[in-house]
């Protein structure tokens, strides 16, 4: 989509100050492209330059990360941490990238968390528990000092879980010797960590695709449904999906992809990932219906219902167009930005239901915030009760974006929809509180 002229030179500005950065670049200008109507209705926010404020992260963190392997042979990593924008609340994000996205997709929550993420290049593939370990205390030695309950609160993403939490999460206490639970979201139940955490972000993705086809009159009875990744938020999506009827049958790793059209079982992949740590390939040693297809592409399989939940631009133009053209009504994105440009253009223009990262996923760190809230308060809530505040949060975020992309001229883009609804709301708190 073309940008109007100013939009334009905030957008070449970004390239220019951040080059490389390939995918803050992606972000921006998917943002950027919704918000011509949002400046026409609202110019003081042109006036007072919210956009390129919004561009340019409040403060950004790089240190060193030294540890020693089993071996004791010594590495050195790099950590990150972007604190992007506070506007709404403490910092909030995981220990990954993208922390541009974050910020809209908090605004959606209604949760009061700013934007951030970090992250570091340290590859935990291979490593022992003692090895991840010493690099977690070693990654919390630096971050501490710029973290905090009302300051940033870090959390999981791709290759950071609860193992990593609590690593993290022990060396902060020992640091600055408080039990600050609200520091780190995504704790273990034991110590400070909320119910539904963990399932949040499938279970909230798979909400938000619910709404998208309920007001189809449609839902996920019967649906064929395909589910890439087989993470947290690819384990809870066919959890979810299972329970509202729905038949998953075909999951994926990094090796290649399982298909099965009797459905996949939850308990072995929750066996499988969760307990034993294996491979997905090794599903199908148990259940003979299933088949591996070694650096398969899930997206050639045909389903009605598709989320993406691996990774970044993981479906490109040409896995989109097959998507419809096998049928596709709908895609939820539990990971963050896992469609490229094309896609998210083939999906528009094809008309399907297509639930962006921002909002479809935002059921993650939604439920971060009910954690801060319950650390807060010293208090533990329980599953269902959780569970329901989170479907109810689900459905605030859904109804926001309708209702901006219809009231901006885009009915049914949720793209548009969930930029303009997430950006309003930092603008008017940024405003509101003068040039900083
Ligand atoms: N990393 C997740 C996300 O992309 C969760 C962040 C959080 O819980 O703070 O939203």
């Amino acid at each position: 989509m073309a940008l109007t002229e100013r939009l334009e030179i905030i957008y070449q500005d970004v390239i220019k100050r951040n080059p490389g950065e390939v995918e803050f670049h992606q972000a921006v200008r998917e943002v950027i492209e919704s918000l011509g109507p949002v400046l026409v209705k609202y110019p003081d926010f042109a006036e007072a330059k919210i956009i390129e404020r919004i561009c340019e992260p409040e403060r950004q963190l790089i240190f060193r990360v030294p540890w020693q392997d089993d071996k004791n042979v010594v590495h050195i990593n790099r950590g990150f941490r972007v604190q992007f924008n506070s506007a709404l609340g403490p910092y909030k994000g995981g220990i990954k990238f993208l922390g541009f996205e974050q910020i809209f997709k908090n605004s959606l929550t209604g949760v009061p968390i700013g934007g951030a993420k970090g992250g570091s290049d340290f590859d935990p593939k291979g490593k022992s528990d003692n090895e991840v370990m010493r690099f977690c205390q070693s990654f919390m030695l630096e971050l501490w000092r710029i973290i905090g309950e009302h300051t940033d609160v870090p959390a999981g993403d791709i290759g950071v879980g609860g193992r990593e939490i609590g690593y993290l999460f022990g060396q902060y206490k020992r640091l600055t010797n408080k039990f600050e639970a609200g520091v780190l979201t995504g704790k273990g139940i034991v110590y400070g960590g909320s119910q539904v955490r963990t399932e949040a972000t499938g279970y909230g993705c798979t909400y938000f695709v619910n709404e998208m086809l309920g007001s189809k009159k449609n839902g996920f009875k019967g649906k064929k449904v395909l589910v890439s990744g087989s993470g947290n938020v690819a384990i809870y999506t066919l959890e979810k999906v299972h329970q509202l009827g729905g038949k998953v049958v075909a999951m994926s790793d990094s090796n290649g992809v399982i298909h099965d059209e009797k459905g996949i079982n939850l308990e072995t992949i929750k066996q499988l990932k969760e307990v034993e740590r294996r491979r997905i390939k090794e599903y199908c040693d148990s259940h003979k219906t299933a088949r591996f297809i070694p650096n398969g592409n899930i997206w050639d399989i045909p389903c009605d219902v598709a989320f993406p939940s691996a990774t970044e631009n993981e479906i490109t133009g040409k896995d989109a167009k097959k998507l419809v053209k096998n049928g596709c009504i709908a895609v939820g994105e539990g990971a963050n930005m896992p469609t490229t440009p094309e896609g998210v253009h083939v999906f528009i223009q094809a008309g399907i239901l297509y639930g962006p990262g921002k909002a479809a996923n935002a059921g993650g760190v939604a439920t971060s915030g009910l954690e801060m809230q319950q650390n807060a308060s010293r208090e533990a809530w329980g599953f269902e009760e959780t569970d329901a505040k989170l479907h109810q949060i689900m459905r605030n975020v859904y109804t926001l974006c309708a209702e901006a992309a219809e009231e901006f001229g885009s009915p049914g883009n949720f793209v548009v929809g969930a930029n303009i609804a997430g950006f309003i709301k930092v603008a008017r708190a940024m405003t509101a509180q003068g040039l900083v």
